[in-house]
């Protein structure tokens, strides 16, 4: 987008926990981005299998895509790319104050060399689950992090066994060793020794049969706590800085989706600063970045809470804190869809001009909105839902609808079309009651701006 862009980093060396599962969505989100020799140089193991023991006693093995990695070497590679893709690249380097200014930020930098202050227009804030200005998504929790050498459960498989206070994953790396993780209240490991901390560490592998560690299996460092709760930001943007990644919005490691999320956040975020930076419609880029942040958390919320609902019923405080039930999502059938013969759009249906992005800026565009819609949809199918549905009379032949749609878009396209909009009950079956409610006019006007 051609920003002048600097990027300090304090880790200049080491991450506390080198291995990390990349599903293989997460994979392919690399390559699409042309990330690909940053993924073979973070030595990835291929993992096709997971072994669980979570919900009862039984161990459970299922199929599984996800490579396991070296994030030391995955972070290193990304670095290098950044400068090559020309940012200036200062690490290790620390960020030890900003102050905002009428013209952006004054940064006051802390590296070998010295300290440097150095002025920004915008600020891009990644710092990672522990920064400051976010709060508590639900109870925290804390890793236990260690890694092996000398374990060996034949071929490479993802572990995860829920034990009483809490839960433990594993997996082998390409390197040989197999890192461990036990997960716990975090103020039942506060202020703990290394070395209380490594037999708490120890004690709770032996608790399952999923981790037991051969006898000559050695640690290679020393157990390390790693902040794991989640977290969500204050203040994810403003017109002058925007929060990316664990800073803003801090997934449970359960769902091995924060690299991808932070990924994710960070291309929705490079539209978002386009969009302030260029002078274009900032507040909806800020509200924009706000709902999608927000919609993150919500999505994530749920996932979590159905994983920590399967083993509802152990008794300790950490699964009493996570137990309660899910929010039910909205039920959209999956059957086959009976068409029917006429249809007629739903009352309840509604344009409003929504922020969204196109090509790198955010802008708003008509976009629908429904009950059984959890967001406003722009498009569907690649097709803008307002250019089909603004022309829609008050009932219409299923017939006429295909072939009005099909003259502007191939004839699959418009069935699936027409199937979404039915099974998300945007159009309704005209021959069933219409109840008390009164069919809206679908001339464009009628909908809300
Ligand atoms: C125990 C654990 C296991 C996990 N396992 C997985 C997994 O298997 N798969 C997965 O996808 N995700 C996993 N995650 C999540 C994943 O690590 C993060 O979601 C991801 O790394 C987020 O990237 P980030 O860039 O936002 O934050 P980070 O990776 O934390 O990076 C933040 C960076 O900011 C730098 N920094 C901080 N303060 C300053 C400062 N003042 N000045 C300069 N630099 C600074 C730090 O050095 C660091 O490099 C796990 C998380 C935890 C806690």
């Amino acid at each position: 987008m051609g920003f002048h862009t600097l990027l300090i980093e304090a880790r200049g060396a080491e991450r506390a926990v080198v291995g990390e599962a990349l599903p293989a969505t997460t994979l392919r989100l690399l390559h699409e981005l042309g990330l690909d020799a940053a993924i073979a140089a973070a030595d990835a193991l291929r993992c096709d299998e997971i072994i669980q023991q979570w919900s009862g006693d039984d161990e459970i093995v299922r199929p599984t895509s996800v490579a396991m990695v070296d994030r030391n070497r995955l972070d290193r590679a990304l670095i290098a790319t950044a400068a090559d893709s020309g940012v200036d690249v200062i690490c290790p380097a620390r960020l030890r104050a900003q102050t905002e200014t009428p013209e952006g930020w004054e940064l006051d930098i802390e590296s070998a060399a010295g300290a440097t202050r150095v002025t920004a227009r915008f600020l891009v804030d990644a710092r990672g689950r522990r920064a400051a200005g976010s709060r508590l998504l639900g109870p925290s929790m804390v890793a236990l992090c260690g890694r092996w050498r000398g374990v060996s459960f034949g071929r490479p498989q993802l572990r995860i066994a829920a034990v009483d206070d809490g839960w433990v994953w594993g997996a082998p790396l390409a390197d040989g060793s197999f890192v461990a993780q036990v997960y716990q209240r975090a103020a039942d490991c506060a202020g703990l020794s290394p070395t209380t901390r490594a037999a708490r560490y120890r004690a709770t592998l032996q608790t399952t049969r999923l981790f037991s560690m051969p006898a000559d299996a050695v640690l290679l460092d020393p157990v390390r706590a790693r902040d794991a709760s989640c977290r969500l930001a204050i203040t994810p943007v403003t017109p002058r800085m925007i929060r990316i990644g664990d800073c803003c919005v801090a997934m449970d490691p359960l769902s091995s989706q924060g690299v991808q999320s932070a990924i994710r956040a960070g291309l929705r975020g490079s539209a978002v600063v386009n969009t302030i930076l260029s002078g274009g419609d900032a507040a909806a880029a800020i509200e924009f970045y706000t709902n999608a942040v927000a919609a993150d958390a919500a999505r994530h919320r749920e996932a979590s809470a159905a994983f920590y609902t399967d083993v509802a019923g152990r008794p300790s405080l950490f699964w009493r804190e996570r137990a309660s039930a899910p929010p039910q999502p909205q039920h959209v059938p999956t059957e086959p869809l009976v068409r029917p013969l006429r249809v007629r759009l739903s009352p309840d249906a509604r344009l409003i001009d929504h922020p969204v992005i196109e090509r790198d800026q955010v802008r708003r565009r008509p976009a629908l909105i429904h009950p059984r819609l959890s967001e406003p949809v722009a498009f569907v199918q690649g097709v803008a839902l307002p250019s089909v549905l603004a022309p829609l009379g008050r009932v219409h032949d299923v017939s006429d609808i295909l072939a009005q749609w099909s003259s502007t878009m191939p004839p699959q396209i418009a069935q699936a079309l027409l199937d979404w909009l039915i099974r998300h009950e945007v159009l309704l079956d005209d021959d069933l009651p219409t109840g008390p409610v009164e069919v809206a006019s679908a001339d464009p006007a009628a909908y809300h701006h």
